[in-house]
């Protein structure tokens, strides 16, 4: 995972992860990372939603490598992705719009547009979308690499479709899942479609026993009472996601 734009702590303001250096799954963090080289190195972002936590950093990414690269970046995502993109940020108000440049210029930034379930093969990676429940059309990632599979499922309430996937792959090595509010404001989280830790905990019962889930995308404001409340469910195999931390599977 990425760490949000202010170093030295932990709290979770935007959300990125790098996979294997050259591909994000989403763009929160992306063009605020520290490292230019890394930065240069993702030429593929898959995007699960078009809320800001999410995409905020991307026209900034695009710029910030643009003389340097030798081709296009290439934004995956769902077609209300896509549509989100080119009408609100790459729109020439808040953003140039990279998408359609002048005549006889060729575009900064390539969409390509994914398909719910249908698998995506970039580097070496089989990335396949699949819808979970959000306030809009969101999804997460289930990530291949023909030894390791990973879940990234930041922003859902609880779902179904997305476990009975990942039942069905025998290389999940990793759930990293979204654990945003803490009981106490579960009003909240069930109008903005997070988790508070006794979902996940009812979320944790449809994943095979085993496998590590690392708890991600935690309200900065509420970090230490989610973090007390997830550790009270004494699962063995939930984890405390940190964002700063390289993972490997
Ligand atoms: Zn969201
Ligand atoms: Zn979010």
């Amino acid at each position: 995972m990425l760490p949000s734009a202010v170093a030295g702590h932990d709290l979770e303001f935007l959300t990125t992860f790098v996979v294997n250096g050259t591909v994000a799954i989403d763009a929160g963090a992306l063009g605020f990372w520290g490292d230019l080289d890394g930065q240069l190195r993702v030429g593929h972002v898959f995007l699960s939603h078009s809320h800001a936590d999410h995409v905020c950093s991307l026209p900034i990414f695009v710029t910030n490598t643009l003389d340097e690269r030798a081709r296009n970046i290439v934004v995956h995502g769902h077609a209300p992705v896509v549509d989100s993109l080119s009408r609100d940020v790459f729109n020439g108000r808040l953003w140039p719009d990279f998408l359609r440049p002048a005549s006889g210029t060729r575009p900064l930034l390539e969409l390509e547009e994914t398909s719910e379930g249908r698998c995506c093969e970039v580097d070496g990676l089989r990335i396949t979308p699949i819808p979970v429940d959000h306030p809009v059309p969101t999804m997460a990632h289930l990530v291949d690499d023909g030894e390791s599979a990973v879940v990234i499922s930041t922003d859902s309430a609880p779902t179904r479709e997305l476990w009975r996937v990942a039942a069905r792959m025998p290389r999940l090595k990793a759930v990293f899942l979204g654990a945003s509010f803490p009981e106490e404001q579960s009003a909240l989280a069930r109008i903005a479609g997070h988790l508070t830790p006794g979902q996940v905990d009812e979320e944790l019962a449809k994943i095979a026993a085993g496998v590590p889930v690392y708890a991600v995308h935690i309200k900065p404001g509420h970090r230490d009472a989610v973090i007390d409340q997830l550790r009270a469910l004494g699962r063995r195999n939930l984890v405390i996601g940190r964002s700063d931390a390289d993972y490997v599977f």
